[in-house]
Order: structure tokens, then C-alpha cells, then sequence
């Protein structure tokens, strides 16, 4: 099961719409997920580009808004998403966890990492381009 409700230009959303299918498809099968994606000049307001927050339970995490930046280009923006969805996927397995209002991995506090140190960090970032692959492999056949 799954819902999603996106924001943005129509090109977008569809690249972003069949990404999310693809990869609950692929990696998070068995979980009932409501996500949300919005499409902004977040570099402009935040300086990042794409971020991803639960929404509602922390305890079973199912609830989730994606924010990331608009003026992407495709590659770019498959490997930005993909990487979300691999945190995603680590709130969803219980990876990341809020314990007492600090970020646990495995159940060790990683507040004082610093940002591309971070386990979490570390894994999305080898994961997206293994996932860029995989997605532009999987739509040449589609289309072949
Ligand atoms: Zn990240």
C-alpha cells in the first residue's frame, strides 16, 4: 500500500511519482506508506538540497514528507530522491530513531557526528548512486 500526494511542475511529479513506485517496489514492499513530496527553491530558503521528515507516530514511522529543491536537473534529482527514500527506508526498518529527542542509529546517539560522517549519511550517499543505476536500468527495459 501506498499514497502519495507531490507538488510541483507535471514533469516532475511524474518522475518523482514513478521513482517512489519503483523503489517501495523494490525495498519497501511489505510497509503501508503515506508520502508527501514538495517541490522548492529549498537551496534558496535552507541551503540543502532535499530533506526527509516523519510525520505523525516516531515509534512505527509511516508518515513521511520529502522537501527538495526544484531546479534539478534528472540526474541529479534521481540520485537527491533515491537518497531520501534510503533515509526513509532507515526510519521505516528502525535504523534512525529518536530517542529522548536525539538521533539514534542502531541505538547509538549520533548527534555529535558531523554531517557526511553519520552512518545514515554514509550509507545514503553510497546507496544513490547504486539506486541511480538500478532506476535507469530498470526504465531501459521498460522501454526497450
Ligand atoms: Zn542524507
Amino acid at each position: 500500500m501506498l499514497y502519495t500526494e507531490i507538488t510541483g511542475l507535471k514533469k516532475r511529479k511524474a518522475l518523482c511519482n514513478s521513482i517512489i513506485i519503483w523503489f517501495k517496489s523494490q525495498h519497501l514492499k511489505r510497509y503501508k506508506l503515506n508520502i508527501f513530496v514538495e517541490h522548492k527553491n529549498l537551496l534558496k530558503t535552507d541551503g540543502i538540497y532535499a530533506s526527509c521528515m516523519v510525520c505523525g507516530s516516531l515509534s512505527r514511522p509511516r508518515e513521511f514528507l520529502i522537501e527538495i529543491e526544484k531546479t534539478l536537473d534528472d540526474e541529479n534529482y534521481i540520485r537527491t530522491l533515491n537518497h531520501e527514500l534510503v533515509h526513509l527506508q532507515q526510519w521505516c526498518r528502525g535504523n534512525l530513531t529518536i530517542k529522548k529527542s536525539k538521533l539514534h542509529w542502531n541505538n547509538e546517539n549520533i548527534e555529535d557526528y558531523v554531517y557526511d560522517e553519520a552512518p545514515h549519511e554514509q550509507e545514503a550517499a553510497i546507496m544513490q548512486d547504486i539506486l541511480y543505476k538500478d532506476f535507469i536500468e530498470y526504465n531501459c527495459l521498460l522501454t526497450e
